[in-house]
């Protein structure tokens, strides 16, 4: 992976695992720079207890777990997915994701889904809750994974994310990929 890696111990090494969903959270760390360095620094530390696959802010994205091992993000959906943390908040309003700082994050995370869509031939699809436990292929919210499995009430990215253009983004990006 072309990416800067910052190695979380919050992780279980799978011998081998089958990827069908991709999670997406908000970090709960506010829109600013080396907000994915300060998320990566949080999963690295020893007394977190959580991790997921990439962090993601405006200008940087940081791999903490290789996509091989499963990443301490989303409990009930960790063994066969792929998390992705966003700079930002889960309370954040439509207006506050349309900001230039919130784009390009959504941009950069689109362009990470696109890729990890595109190697484990999951479409980019929005999974809601029933979706998961009907055990389907998709992209789907922390929210939905805590509704699904009731292990968690974590509700990130939030009622206001911009659902339908970020998969707009990811299935753009998936496009440029199979064209390659
Ligand atoms: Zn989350």
């Amino acid at each position: 992976m072309p990416y800067e890696f910052i190695e979380s111990p919050h992780r279980t090494i799978a011998a081998s695992r089958e990827i069908s969903i991709v999670v997406i959270h908000t970090m709960e760390i506010g829109e600013r720079d080396g907000a994915a360095k300060a998320c990566a620094a949080w999963f690295a530390s020893p007394v977190s207890e959580v991790s997921a696959h990439y962090c993601v802010d405006a200008d940087t994205t940081i791999q903490c777990v290789r996509e091989a091992d499963i990443a301490w993000h989303a409990r009930g959906g960790n063994a066969n997915s792929i998390g992705i943390e966003l700079a930002g908040y889960a309370g954040q309003l439509a207006r506050e994701w349309n900001d230039a700082y919130s784009q390009a994050v959504l941009e950069r995370a689109a362009a990470v889904t696109a890729e990890v869509c595109a190697r484990y031939r999951i479409p980019v699809r929005r999974l809601r809750a029933d979706g998961l436990v009907a055990e389907r292929r998709g992209v789907t919210g922390h929210s939905d994974v805590s509704v699904a499995f009731h292990k968690s009430d974590h509700w990130d990215p939030g009622p206001a994310f911009p659902w339908k253009g970020f998969l707009r983004r990811a299935r753009a990006g998936n496009s440029v990929e199979r064209a390659r």
